[in-house]
């Protein structure tokens, strides 16, 4: 047997099966009319940032960062939660303004911006988190064009990293952000230039457990931009403090202790150096605001035996959820945590089963050699921390099953 991760705080049984926002998710099936399903719970959502509002200091906004799960309603429901939408192309930015959020709310990182993009953030009145110093040129002579002033913040690429992080996104040679020792100078140059001088955006790694981490991450961070601010002469108005904050998803991961980090940013915030003392502090997070909130559910079609190892095959796979299959930046395949939900709370067989999606490849596994109740054909299997990097962070063109259906509760 094979641990798995553990299922996220909240969720529990109601007569043997596992409930979603309070009803069995059997009802939730029926409601969408099909498996495989992306069950979000809006209460979940709404749990999630009043939590982490009651942690932060007040100074600090909260934006979403929706790459971690754009799906219209999420996004619509985010909308009325967060301070502030984090974007990385032009599709999410439609998606954005489709949801409703404010375009002077929302800020555009990613390397690799189009001119379209750059115009379409440009005329919107999004920032810009610029990557790099031609990525600042095209966006003057885009705002040039139009008669427009840009809103422009740098991405700094900081000279450390998140410790411990799942990602590793600063640090040493990157393809995100400007070098720091190259930022005070663009900064000069962009708050002469006539655009909308917006600070910087300094994130350096995903998915860190450690408070510690966190914490240490963003005292490097708070004096990275004082150092840099000071350097340059210009004032700071904004600085995006990245994020990281990680869920538990694997066996032994426990959850990150937001007190502590927000108890931590607090007294940072209480003995700021004077550079940043006017600046607006903000963080952005995607997967700890969604992603326990999603389940996804799919049914099994098969049970089969094969050299005494049992596989049960399921009519959803690595397509609508690559990151449970371990092959979305993780080195070691590890279980996510997985329940059978219409025999929830059951007791586990005495044999191991693994979960494998219906694709044609040995890499789509859901959970592998787990202690579960005994699976039959149309028992349904509920794979958690499915809200955040699962539907769209799946390639559901593979082998041509098509999308799961997802749906916000
Ligand atoms: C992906 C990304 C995030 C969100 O990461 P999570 O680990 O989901 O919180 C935030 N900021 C940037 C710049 C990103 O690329």
């Amino acid at each position: 047997m094979k641990a798995m991760g553990p299922i996220p705080a909240g969720y529990a049984g109601v007569d043997g099966e596992l409930a979603i926002a309070g009803k069995p998710v059997s009802q939730w099936i029926a409601k969408a009319g099909a498996t495989p399903l992306f069950v979000y719970d809006s209460a979940r959502l709404t749990d999630r940032v009043a939590r982490l509002r009651a942690a932060m200091p007040e100074r600090l906004a909260i934006h979403y960062a929706i790459k971690a799960n754009p799906f219209g309603p999420v996004l619509k429901h985010m909308a009325g939660l967060v301070d502030g939408f984090d974007i990385a192309s032009g599709g999410e930015l439609a998606m954005a303004r489709d949801a409703g959020f404010p375009a002077d709310r929302i800020s555009f990182a990613g390397p690799g911006k189009d001119d379209r993009e750059l115009e379409a953030a440009i005329t919107n009145g999004v920032t810009l988190n610029l990557e790099s110093d031609g990525e600042m040129r095209r966006a003057l002579a885009i705002g040039d064009r139009l008669g427009m002033a840009p809103r422009l913040a740098i991405r700094v690429n900081p000279d450390f990293d998140l410790k411990g992080s799942g990602m590793k996104m600063g640090g040493g040679a990157k393809p995100f952000g400007i070098d720091a020792e190259r930022v005070p100078a663009l900064a000069r140059e962009i708050a002469e230039s006539g655009a909308h001088w917006r600070g910087f955006h300094i994130f350096a790694g995903s998915q860190a457990l450690s408070a510690e981490a966190v914490i240490e991450t963003q005292a490097q961070t708070l004096a990275l931009a004082a150092r840099l601010a000071d350097e340059a002469g210009v004032a700071l108005p904004h600085c995006n403090l990245g994020g990281g904050f990680g869920i538990p998803y694997f066996p032994g991961d426990e959850p990150l202790d937001i007190g502590a980090v927000g108890d931590a940013l607090g007294a940072a915030f209480a003995n700021l150096p004077d550079v940043l003392q006017d600046c607006a502090f903000a963080i952005e997070l995607g997967r700890w605001l969604v992603g326990e909130a999603g389940v996804y559910l799919t049914r099994v079609i098969d049970v089969k035996d094969s050299h005494g190892e049992i596989f049960v095959v399921v009519d959803g796979g690595l397509h609508h959820q690559l990151a449970a299959s371990g092959n979305f930046g993780t080195v070691v395949r590890r279980n996510y945590p997985v329940a059978v939900a219409n025999r929830f709370g059951e007791e586990p067989a005495q044999y191991a089963q693994s979960v494998v999606g219906r694709l044609c490849t040995p890499i789509d596994r859901l959970a592998e050699k787990v202690a579960l109740p005994p699976m039959a054909e149309g028992d349904v299997i509920a794979v958690f921390c499915a809200g955040a990097y699962g539907a769209s962070a799946s390639p559901a063109m593979f082998l041509g099953h098509g999308p799961a259906k997802e749906m916000l509760v």
